[in-house]
């Protein structure tokens, strides 16, 4: 089987699918390896790296594009030539990565028409079984720690409590909202250096792990089931939302630094952070908004930039696992190559529909997109055109 990792064109982007490290052991399991020259170059992995590891390096785009198996982090996107990734895959390969299946339905079905087998990194079932194949969790691990890394570095006080010559230093007090697996590292970090931790989830679950990481955790009576499928947050109704808001407006008043981190998959972001309570937080205070690409939990954050608004930093900095590329890559390079390894046997694809791994991850089989929500969200757009 020919493996090809391609360089990532998405701006802003550092990290690659596979490192060395696990070019060898694809190698090892009789892999062709082929890496596009420059591919980890961002991430600090050379050319010369991946070579020692048995890679081929290559220069020619067709050659490959046109490998059985591709693997990337990103969405294929258009080119600098005005070719799309997407028609350069050849007919019946597969592509493995980061898909935003339900954010471009139209690539899956682009994916679909070409007859590509597609997984997509985000549909990986979040259970016991798929862990170490689940990169949404690893690069979330890393955007919240990076985010209370960004938050220290522009707030103008301390984190932990310091007794010097020089006076008493009062810790910095944090709030995350959202404890999933970012809040959990963003919470483990804060705590880190040294700061007074407090956290709210709307999952009442999440409770005991916010206080065996030494936080606090906001309680909030929300009388309504806040659990979907799979362990996820529901979206919530309106009195919820209300109710919610008022219990964390006193905590976010309090705090130097607010992290949130909430999503609902498939919807916008929750809007939790209201434009006034951040008029009532004290000037200097830093507010990440991990969300900030799926509309925001805080109100006025932006996407991809650091703005401030009475006194008070929104950093809404996008794709923050891509700023710690080296380990971001390396976990994501482990999570791929277990994926590899679960599904293709004696140097073979093979699929089995009726393993909720390959039914839920795999977007795009056979010339057909197979993922459900995919399809209802092509049928909208049908409908909405005819
Ligand atoms: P996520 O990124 O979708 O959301 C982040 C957090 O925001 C979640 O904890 C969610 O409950 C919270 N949230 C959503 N709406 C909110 C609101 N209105 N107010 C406050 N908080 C809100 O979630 P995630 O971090 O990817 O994971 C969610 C959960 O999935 C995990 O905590 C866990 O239960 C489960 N999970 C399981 C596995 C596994 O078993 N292998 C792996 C990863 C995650």
């Amino acid at each position: 089987m020919k493996v090809s990792i391609v360089k990532e064109i998405e701006i802003g982007e550092r990290r690659v699918a596979v490192v060395p490290e696990i070019v060898g052991r694809m190698v090892k399991q009789g892999m062709e390896v082929w890496v596009e020259a420059g591919a980890g170059e961002q991430s600090f992995f050379s050319d010369a790296a991946y070579e020692a590891a048995g890679a081929k390096i290559v220069t020619d785009t067709e050659q490959l594009w046109h490998a059985d198996l591709v693997l990337k982090v990103n969405p294929p996107q258009e080119r600098e030539d005005g070719r799309h990734e997407a028609d350069l895959l050849k007919e019946g390969a597969t592509l493995i990565g980061f898909l935003n299946p339900l954010g471009s339905p139209a690539l899956i079905q682009q994916l679909a028409e070409r007859k590509i087998t597609a997984f997509g990194l985000e549909l990986i079932p979040r259970t016991s079984r798929a862990q170490s194949m689940d990169a949404l969790s690893s690069q979330a691990g890393v955007a919240g720690y990076k985010a209370v890394l960004l938050a220290a570095a522009a707030l103008p006080k301390f984190f932990p409590m310091l007794t010097t010559a020089a006076g008493t230093i009062a810790p910095a007090k944090v709030l995350v909202i959202g404890a999933g697996v970012a809040g959990l590292q963003a919470i483990a970090t804060a705590r880190r250096l040294g700061a007074v931790v407090e956290a709210f989830d709307i999952r009442p679950a999440v409770k005991e792990e916010v206080q065996s990481l030494g936080a606090k955790f906001v309680e909030v009576k929300l009388e309504e089931e806040t659990v979907a499928a799979g362990g996820y947050a529901k979206e919530v109704s309106e009195a919820v939302k209300q109710r919610t808001q008022a219990a964390i407006a006193e905590h976010v008043k309090m705090s130097d630094v607010v992290i949130t981190t909430a999503q609902v998959p498939g919807r916008q972001a929750p809007r939790l952070v209201t434009a006034d309570m951040i008029a009532n937080m004290k000037p200097g205070s830093v507010i990440v908004d991990l969300a900030a690409d799926q509309g925001g939990n805080c109100e006025g954050s932006e996407a991809g930039k650091t703005v401030v608004k009475g006194g008070v930093t929104l950093i809404g900095e996008a794709n923050l696992p891509s700023t710690v590329p080296f380990h971001a890559s390396q976990m994501y390079a482990k999570n791929i190559l277990t994926l590899v390894q679960f599904l293709v046997k004696d140097g073979v694809l093979t699929l089995n529909f009726d393993d909720d791994i390959v039914s839920s991850a795999c977007v795009t089989h056979g010339g057909e997109v197979k993922n459900q929500r995919v399809k209802d969200l092509l049928g909208e757009t049908v409908g909405a055109k005819g």
